[in-house]
């Protein structure tokens, strides 16, 4: 596939708050793994990017529905969605974690989620597992927009436990927020930048050049490194 740009402006949808892929920074700017990546693409094969944070599910809809040329949101590569999309080449392993407010010390295991209210964001993959294991454990799930309402859903005990990706459990963890994480994560799902099926292949192939050769020169251990500290 040729690996130039068809177009001077490509529109590439993104989740709203999705830290450390996709937040705002104290100036209001966004940055993130996901936002530098996307820049770094941009750069390195001449064009424009017109980023659209209107959350994950939104963003989703806006490729399938031809209103976004893209979908950058730390979109799991999922049987399911690739009847629909022509992802990247993976750049992220990631996986679905449980977390529940700090000092919550009842919830030790799923079984332990019995009669609870369990958030989730409307078409994640952390939706999909909930609802999967919804009649083995006997939680009920509330279905949220963003990640913030997740977190604040858990702080007004709205709900006794959120489930989203690790490394956005993480973030927050290391970030001092008010949560812990008493059951190991779920291994599986890694990330891919996405098209709508048979369009703007030009953008995977840019994309894939830009990740590989990041890849080979280091920036792009670098660059996750500016956002995930790892502990040692
Ligand atoms: N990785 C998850 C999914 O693809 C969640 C992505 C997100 O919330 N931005 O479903």
């Amino acid at each position: 596939t040729d690996t130039k740009p068809l177009k001077q402006t490509y529109i590439i949808a993104s989740d709203s708050t999705y830290a450390p892929f996709e937040y705002q920074n104290a100036d209001g700017d966004y940055v993130g793994i996901d936002v530098d990546l996307m820049k770094e693409v941009a750069k390195q094969n001449g064009f424009n990017v017109d980023f659209k944070f209107i959350g994950f599910n939104s963003a989703v809809q806006a490729v399938e529905s031809g209103q976004a040329d893209g979908v950058i949101a730390g979109m799991t590569i999922t049987d399911e969605r690739i009847k629909a999309f022509d992802f990247s080449e993976p750049y992220f392993d990631s996986g679905v974690q449980i977390a529940v407010k700090k000092g919550n010390n009842k919830i030790k295991d799923y079984k332990d989620l019995k009669g609870q209210k369990i958030a989730a964001k409307i078409g994640t993959a952390s939706a999909d597992f909930l609802e999967k294991n919804k009649d083995k454990y006997g939680y009920s799930i509330t279905y949220l927009d963003t990640t913030d309402a997740l977190f604040s859903a858990l702080d007004i005990n709205e709900v006794a436990a959120i489930m989203d990706d690790y490394p956005v459990i993480g973030y927050a963890v290391a970030q001092g927020q008010n949560i812990q994480t008493p059951i190991a994560k779920e291994d599986g799902g890694q990330y891919g930048f996405a098209v709508k099926k048979g369009t703007n292949p030009e953008l995977i192939a840019m994309f894939n050049k830009t990740l590989a050769e990041m890849k080979k020169s280091g920036a792009y251990d670098k660059l996750l490194g500016k956002y995930i500290q790892t502990d040692t």
